[in-house]
Parts: structure tokens; C-alpha cells; sequence
């Protein structure tokens, strides 16, 4: 991975340096809020993995709800800390551990909107001049990074696996199939 890499992501065609301060938790808001009517539009699809390398539509539900917390922790962090690490989140384990199974699309279209707006009221308190204070991350390689960074990759996050969503409907309208 290059250093322009570092800004774009290869899957979705994120670019984290084209995300202005001021519209992350815009950005954050409307995804949230997006995942969460296309999982109440379909609920019955929810907890169906169209192949076994994707996740389930709930499951991706369950992670960006936990990323908008996990990563407003982690801005806490930064603010008191210098130049803080940050220990894994975990996301395959929590799936692995069965953290997610009482998970249903209807807890999370509840969950999602609180968790994006208790994720942009922080955010929007930090004051501007503390933005560019350095933190290591550990995604998607081990860099030094800023709390900025951390609220694009939050937009990332919700953005990102809100496609996966409308591709895991796709992929899955038409059929019952459980893998
Ligand atoms: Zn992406």
C-alpha cells in the first residue's frame, strides 16, 4: 500500500481527503439513517449471508453501530492522550462470539440514528484546532493518523457498508438461500 492508497479505499472509492470537517457528521446522519430504513424494509432478509465471504445484512447493521462508538471513544482518547494507540476493536470476534445474534433489524433501525447523532454531537464539540492532534490506528495498516481522519473514517465506515447492504439485498431478493 502506497501513501496514496492510505487516503482512498480500494473497495468503495472512498477518498478520506475529499471529506470536509463540516460534512462528516452530515454524512454520518444520512447513512445511518439510510441502513436503517433498508433494513426495516426488509427484516426477513436480515440475518441471511448471500455467500459465505460476505456478512449478513445485520451483521454489516451491527458493526457501523458499533464503529460510531468505538471511534467516539477513541476521540476521547486522543483528546487526553498524546499521540494515543488504541486496542483492536475486535470486529471479527464480536461476530465470532455471538455478540451480534439477539442483533434484529428492528433493534438496529432504532439503534443506528441515536448512535450516529450521540457520534456527531461529539464530534462537532471538538474544537477545530484539535482535529489535526495524532493518534495510532491500527486500519487499514498501522499509521499515525488524526482525530480528522478518524471522523472521515467513521463516514467511511457507515458509507461503505451501507453498499455493502444494497448489495447484500440484491443479491439476496429472490431467494431464501442461508449459508
Ligand atoms: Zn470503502
Amino acid at each position: 500500500m502506497t501513501d496514496s492508497d492510505q487516503f482512498r479505499c480500494e473497495l468503495c472509492g472512498f477518498d478520506f481527503e475529499q471529506v470536509g470537517q463540516l460534512t462528516i457528521g452530515p454524512r454520518v446522519i444520512r447513512s445511518a439513517g439510510a441502513i436503517a430504513a433498508l433494513i426495516t424494509e426488509r427484516p426477513e432478509l436480515g440475518s441471511l449471508r448471500p455467500s459465505p465471504e460476505r456478512w449478513s445484512v445485520n451483521e454489516y447493521a451491527a458493526h457501523v453501530r458499533d464503529v460510531f462508538i468505538l471511534i467516539r471513544d477513541r476521540l476521547v482518547v486522543g483528546l487526553v492522550e498524546e499521540n494515543p494507540g488504541f486496542k483492536p476493536g475486535y470486529k471479527d470476534e464480536r461476530l465470532a462470539l455471538g455478540l451480534y445474534a439477539a442483533d434484529t433489524a428492528a433493534a438496529l433501525a432504532n439503534e443506528l440514528p441515536p448512535a450516529a447523532a450521540m457520534f456527531t454531537r461529539l464530534f462537532d464539540a471538538i474544537d477545530p484546532t484539535h482535529l489535526m492532534r495524532p493518534v495510532q490506528y491500527g486500519f487499514p495498516d498501522p499509521s499515525e493518523q488524526t482525530l480528522l481522519w478518524m471522523g472521515r473514517q467513521a463516514v467511511h465506515e457507515s458509507e461503505h457498508h451501507h453498499l455493502d447492504i444494497i448489495e447484500n439485498l440484491r443479491l439476496l431478493s429472490g431467494t431464501t438461500k442461508v449459508v
